[in-house]
């Protein structure tokens, strides 16, 4: 059987960054199991293939919601990356961090050294900022590159000109001293092409002789030897595959994601009594923790309808879609080049709030039901909008035994009242936005709500027919102190209970915080690092 010292399960975001620090160490062996493939589809690597990737179900688990109390019985679409890089590879382009005091709540949770300025130097170690920027948060020598949109469209210069006719001012650095205005967004994209976790991290560290990356490796189960992970089970090319065992000498680091580290965890007994029992799963370890606490972004999309100017819906149609690509292929510029998302705007959603809690994203073109995927044909633009920090909280449980089989994914969107509050004042924003004098010459209709929705109620009713996840699950084995009744890992990621065993990736962050997820899951995986080797990050 191959021994390693670490066993990573998941190349995703934190995955690629774990076997790139702990891979440092020469005298080190890292081996790091993906279930999907490697990632050569050229769509993962064009920015704009993004919309291609939405529904590839070769590198993407392609999951389903449950529905919820307040989405209206629809089941929710719940993309999630299956190839090196997981995510990373096939997400939007957005580099976020999040508010300060996102990270001080997870400190005055109970998690020493993880307040902002704990977490702020791994942020700055990462990252190859691109641009001018205030040092003081950024950082400019690491692998991570981050540019911002260079792409000047007139319909996002009257978006954003219309957010300062309404009091919103234009912030050159959402990342930087407040998050508070009005941007174009931060990419990780360089030269045209996506910045993957894979391309960034793993691909430097697969050439050090210490590295083994397995593809088509799906983990079926951690292997203990009483509460010590000891190694784990996998299959070689999915269900059927050949099944396969490795060893850990030190440590099984599970970086599955929000949705399958859970998943993992109940298979191999570790979780609720109560679930693993109903599912016939012998109980290795009571950790009723494991899954529950599942929070995502939620979503609705207001859409108008575009005169006098060319939006993207029509852009990347029949004969100007091959001068675009030739654009790309020789310059790296233009359309395909671009996030889906090209504007940032942060604000509150009362006078009385104090930090932004709306997050409201624009973009010059408009897709069918309001899901990414799909691009209207007729002139659109659209300006989506969420809750920074919702209250809602879900759950995510294994379906069986069957490792085989997705789990159950249960977010409870909007349950909370506060969220419901929120979510309004985020549709009417979007609308005040949309309806502002700089974006009137090229402003049509209202297509969704519609001019028919005007009360708090019917906004609501509305956020419920058409709201989408923004793809940003996380809090499924929260980090907490061991006397507490939610918490799966402790402030070092360490299983609680048990031994050589930690969580590290986008399901450990205890509460939501105010942004995409990327930028501080990789910080995650960035300073559990330096936690497993014992190193600061001021060692570089
Ligand atoms: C469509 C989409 C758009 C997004 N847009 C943005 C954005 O613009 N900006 C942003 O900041 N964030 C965005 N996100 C979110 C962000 O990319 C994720 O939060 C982040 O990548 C999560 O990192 P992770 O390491 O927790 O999980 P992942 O990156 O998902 O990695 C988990 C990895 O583990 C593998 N794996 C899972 N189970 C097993 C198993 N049993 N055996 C072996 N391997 C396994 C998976 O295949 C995957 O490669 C988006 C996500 C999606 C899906």
């Amino acid at each position: 059987m191959d021994t390693f010292d670490y066993v990573i399960i998941g190349a995703g975001s934190a995955g690629c960054v774990l076997t790139n620090r702990l891979s440092e160490d020469a005298g080190t062996t890292v081996c790091v199991l993906e279930a999907g493939p490697r990632d050569w589809h050229p769509y993962i690597h064009l920015p704009a293939g993004f919309i291609k990737t939405f529904h590839m179900k070769s590198i993407n688990w392609a999951y389903q919601q449950e529905p919820g109390p307040w989405t209206g019985g629809r089941s929710i679409y719940a993309p999630r990356g299956k190839t090196l890089g997981g995510s990373s590879s096939i997400n939007g382009h957005i580099y976020n961090r999040g508010q300060r005091q996102d990270f001080d709540t997870w400190a005055q949770m109970g998690n020493r050294g993880w307040s902002y300025s704990d977490v702020l130097p791994y942020f700055r170690r990462m990252e190859c900022r691109i641009g001018e920027c205030d040092e003081t948060y950024r950082g400019r020598d690491g692998s991570l590159t981050v540019t911002t949109m260079d792409w000047k469209d007139r319909l996002c210069e009257a978006f954003m000109e219309g957010a300062v006719s309404l009091g919103i001012p234009r912030n050159s650095d959402y990342n930087g001293a407040i998050q508070e205005g009005v941007s174009y967004c931060q990419r990780t994209i360089r030269n045209g092409l996506r910045v993957s976790a894979a391309t960034a991290f793993l691909n430097p560290a697969r050439r050090r002789g210490n590295v083994d990356v397995r593809t088509h490796a799906h983990v079926t189960s951690i292997i203990f030897e009483g509460k010590r992970a000891v190694g784990v089970r996998y299959v070689k090319g999915g269900r059927g595959g050949t099944p396969v065992e490795l060893r850990a000498r030190k440590e099984v680091i599970l970086s599955g994601g929000a949705y399958n580290s859970p998943q993992l965890l109940q298979l191999s007994g570790v979780g609720s009594p109560e679930l693993l029992q109903s599912l016939g799963i012998e109980i290795r370890h009571a950790l009723p923790g494991v899954g529950e606490g599942l929070q995502d972004h939620y979503a609705p999309r207001t859409v108008a309808r575009v005169k006098n100017i060319r939006t993207i819906n029509e852009l990347r149609q029949g004969w100007n879609l091959w001068v675009e690509a030739l654009k790309w292929a020789t310059t790296r510029r233009g359309l395909l080049s671009l996030s889906p998302t090209m504007v940032y705007c942060f604000w509150h959603s009362g006078e009385t709030t104090e930090s932004s809690d709306l997050q409201l994203t624009f973009t010059p073109a408009s897709y069918k039901e309001g899901v990414q995927g799909q691009l209207e044909d007729e002139p659109g633009m659209t300006v989506a909008s969420w809750q920074q920090r919702p209250e809602s909280r879900g759950y995510v449980r294994a379906r069986s035994s069957d490792p085989f089989q997705p789990p159950i994914i249960q977010t409870n969107y909007l349950t909370d009242e506060l969220d419901r509050r929120v979510i309004v004042a985020g549709m009417k924003l979007a609308r005040r936005l949309l309806q502002s004098a700089p974006l009137a010459p090229y402003y049509a209709y209202e297509d969704f709500p519609g001019p028919k929705v005007q009360s708090n109620d019917e906004f609501l009713a509305a956020a419920t027919e058409r709201g989408t996840t923004t793809f940003h699950p996380g809090c499924t084995c929260r980090m907490g102190p061991a006397d507490s009744t939610w918490a799966v890992v402790d402030d070092q990621l360490r299983v609680h209970g048990l031994q050589s065993l930690r969580v590290i990736d986008a399901s450990v962050m205890p509460r939501m915080i105010s942004a995409n997820l990327n930028a501080s899951t990789l910080m995650i995986a960035d300073k559990a690092s330096d936690l497993i080797r014992g190193r600061s990050a001021a060692a570089g």
